[in-house]
């Protein structure tokens, strides 16, 4: 049974500057839903005079935003997470129609957003400073954290709701104002979230959203009165366009980029609970996730155990039931868009050029549960023998496809992991201690499984990366995200 579809009759996306719902001058693009590829919205590319208005509302909204107290925004908070609450199932219902993935994904997604707004309705504790008496006979000293202005928030495709969360209500909670740009791929769950922050009650240019491309991030980097950005993309975009701009104007910047997983399989493990894992870790999401497994790394020179281990995990990938994630028994959606399954297929011609076995094909495999187009739909695809030279064992795939390899000891696992530009999220599979604190004190990436696949941290630990998957200091969500959002002051202070 297919789920009731929440949107309906191809709207037009308006843009959300200033408290108004605003019709945008800009070109037009279908926003298509990849399980039946078809257009169920229509999604403008703002200009530059668009975000330009957008950051000059948030900028006239943040003085009285910033005065109002700590307790009064958490109030706002408050309210925004029960009416996404009294939403969950439309607002997660919105990310599969959008995206693709499975109503089960989405709703975890949807869950990950709004725990974010908890964590930052606890703003009036998480904001204070400290203080120190006497640094001098009869002089004390102290520090608040203080809000700096306007932010702009980029997103990506592949978490369309939860990931412009991991930052925007720390930055409205510290008393910032923000401009966010949702993926113009996937902008409908944003817009969701916008009529619920009316709603609500936040007052007018506190939270803005602009649709758009490049136009819309160029318009943010040039602009002098936005004070930081906060990216999640790919790597090449985080790296080479918004840390360096950011660099050269001299904002605060958090560039999260694209990865590499490694999942490291140790003789070990325990291989019935490990299977699960890898199937969400490696096939959920399509694979389109930045924590997806991607490289699964078997330890040991054990035949029989290689064997039977790569039977089951081919068996348990060969059932995944695919289809329109609206239909609760389907296990993996579509991958987003045409163009991305294509890339996908690329590498999957790499592969086979460059001499690994393809154990599953997902190109052939493909049995849609339903009546919907193949256009957008790929299978779990498992490669063997893969090394890391090969393209798919070192570049970044973003879609249902396994590559295996060998190693003869941990040792080499964490050097093969090592030696990899991306530092993402790890992860070991092992029933010793031993094997589990060297990997963890090892291992070059800012998020790291012990017996776990998708090593999500929760709203409260900062969501890290290591190498070329991260650019920046501070970190999305919690503590990190409250300490970028607001600038340390000391204040010196002799009674007389
Ligand atoms: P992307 O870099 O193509 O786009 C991200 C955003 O940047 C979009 O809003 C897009 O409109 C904008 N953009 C793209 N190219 C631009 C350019 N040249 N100039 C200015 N703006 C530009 O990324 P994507 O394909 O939407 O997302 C997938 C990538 O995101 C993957 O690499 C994935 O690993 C990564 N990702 C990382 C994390 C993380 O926390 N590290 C989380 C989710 C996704």
């Amino acid at each position: 049974m297919i789920l009731e579809e929440p949107i309906k009759g191809v709207p037009l996306v308006k843009n959300y500057i200033d408290g108004e719902w605003v019709e945008s001058k800009g070109e037009i693009k279908d926003v298509v839903n990849p399980a039946k590829y078809e257009v169920i919205a229509r999604v403008p590319i703002s200009t530059k005079e668009e975000i330009d208005m957008a950051v000059e509302a948030a900028k006239a909204a943040f003085p009285d935003w910033r005065r109002t107290t700590p307790l009064a925004r958490s109030r706002c908070l408050f309210r925004l997470k029960e009416l996404m609450e009294e939403h969950f199932e439309e607002v997660s219902r919105i990310q599969t129609q959008e995206h693709g993935k499975t109503i089960d994904e989405s709703r975890g997604e949807t869950r990950r957003g709004i725990e974010n707004v908890e964590v930052a309705c606890g703003i009036p504790t998480l904001m204070m400073g400290y203080n120190a008496e006497d640094i001098a006979t009869g002089i004390d000293e102290y520090l608040i954290r203080q809000p700096l202005g306007v932010f702009g928030i980029i997103g990506p495709f592949n978490f369309p709701w939860m990931i412009p969360l991991w930052s925007a209500p720390y930055a409205v909670a510290t008393g910032n104002c923000v401009v966010i740009k949702p993926s113009s791929e996937v902008p409908l769950s944003q817009m969701k979230a916008a009529e619920l922050v009316e709603e609500a009650g936040f007052p007018p240019g506190v939270w803005n959203v602009v649709n758009g491309g490049r136009t819309v991030v160029n318009g943010m980097l040039d602009h002098p009165d936005i004070q930081g950005i906060v990216f999640v993309g790919s790597t090449p975009t985080a790296r080479d366009v918004i840390y360096k701009r950011c660099g050269e104007t001299g904002k605060k910047v958090i560039a999260q980029g694209g990865a590499k997983n490694f999942m490291v399989i140790m003789p070990d493990a325990d291989v019935s609970r490990t299977i699960l894992a890898l199937m969400t870790s490696f096939f959920g999401n399509t694979g389109q996730r930045c924590l997806s497994g991607a490289n699964l790394v078997i330890v040991g020179e054990d035949d029989e155990f290689y064997k039977s281990l790569m039977d089951a995990v081919a068996d348990a990938a060969s059932k995944i039931v695919i289809g329109y994630g609206l239909d609760e028994s389907v296990q993996m959606g579509p991958v987003r868009d045409k163009e991305k399954r294509e890339r996908i297929l690329g590498y999957i011609e790499s592969g086979i050029q460059q001499g690994a076995k393809l154990r599953l094909d997902g190109r052939k495999k493909v049995k849609i549960v339903g009546d919907y187009p193949p256009t957008c739909f790929l299978g779990a695809t498992i490669f063997e023998n893969v090394t890391p030279d090969m393209k798919i064992g070192s570049e970044e795939i973003f879609g249902p496809v396994m590559s295996v390899m060998r190693v003869k000891n941990l040792d080499e696992a964490i050097e093969m992991c090592n030696a990899n530009p991306f530092g993402n999220g790890n992860a070991i599979f092992t029933s010793s201690g031993k094997s589990a604190r060297e990997f963890q004190y090892r291992i070059t990436s800012g998020n790291v499984g012990i017996n776990i696949g998708i090593v999500a941290p929760m709203a409260f630990f900062p969501f890290s990366g290591m190498k070329d998957s991260f650019f920046g200091i501070l970190h999305t969500q919690g503590q990190e995200a409250i300490r970028f959002f607001t600038e340390s002051k000391v204040v010196i202070q002799r009674w007389f």
